[in-house]
């Protein structure tokens, strides 16, 4: 099965700008997929559509064989994402930001605190749980974005950019994470516009640039091209 099957999207903004001219992608089941492109290429506004934040012009995109058009609802259900910009409420603590996201789940109090502990504990950020999040600093804080992502068990994770802004040390804890979900059975997407971390840590690959997806392929036979 798919997780994710985009069928001929485009994506026209209201100044007439022509985001995506038509792309078509699939992402199986418990893949590790990276979305590489420079900046300004459409990567953004793909993982917009997905989670409905954008609307798209044209095209289809289903979700584990649900058409989001259709029910976003159910969809919903199987998407955690990590946007680039941090947009959880400052003043909350640490443990509240990612209790109060559970709310939109209609996920019950208990179980989200009980998964909220697991989840800040596993990102190292349990110590922080008091903690209003503004303190925190720029790599916890983006580990505080997955731990929210994370709080109805998403079979698929999206991540925008994740390490903009996380130093080496904290990327590499973050990245076993990350990588620790995907052996446990959730698909990751990422996007990224560096090919290095792309190959380093994701199995398949498109190449998206200016609105078109101009390679789709595994990380390995990207790699013998080269
Ligand atoms: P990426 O994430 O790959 O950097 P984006 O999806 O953010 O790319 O943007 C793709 C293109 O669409 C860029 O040229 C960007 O300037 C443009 N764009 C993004 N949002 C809007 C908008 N709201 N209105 C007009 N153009 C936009
Ligand atoms: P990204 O960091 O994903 O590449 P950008 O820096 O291109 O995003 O855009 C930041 C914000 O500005 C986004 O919300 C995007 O939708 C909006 N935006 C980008 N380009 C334009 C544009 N040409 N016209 C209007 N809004 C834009």
């Amino acid at each position: 099965a798919y997780a994710i099957e985009i069928k001929d999207l485009k994506k026209r903004y209201e100044n007439g700008f022509e985001a995506l001219k038509g792309i078509d992608l699939n992402v199986d089941e418990g893949d590790f997929f990276a979305l590489l492109g420079p900046n300004g290429a459409g990567k953004s506004t793909t993982i917009g559509i997905l989670c409905s934040l954008v609307n798209k012009s044209e095209g289809q995109v289903r979700i584990f064989g649900v058409d989001i058009d259709k029910d976003f609802a159910k969809a919903k259900q199987y998407l955690g994402v990590v946007p680039q910009e941090f947009n959880f409420n400052v003043f909350e603590t640490v443990f509240n930001v990612v209790v109060t996201q559970a709310g939109f789940y209609g996920i019950p109090l208990d179980v989200a605190q009980t998964r909220a502990e697991k989840y800040l504990k596993q990102l190292d950020l349990w110590d922080k749980k008091d903690v209003q999040s503004r303190m925190l600093s720029g790599g916890m804080k983006r580990r505080l974005m997955i731990a929210r992502a994370l709080i109805h068990e998403p079979k698929i994770l999206i991540l925008d950019e994740p390490t903009a802004g996380v130093d080496i040390e904290l990327r590499r804890s973050m990245w076993e994470f990350i990588r620790q979900l995907n052996e446990k059975g959730t698909t990751i997407i990422l996007t990224t516009h560096y090919l290095e971390e792309a190959e380093q840590l994701c199995r398949n690959i498109a190449i998206i640039n200016s609105g078109e997806i101009v390679e789709n392929t595994s990380v390995k036979a990207l790699l013998k091209t080269l």
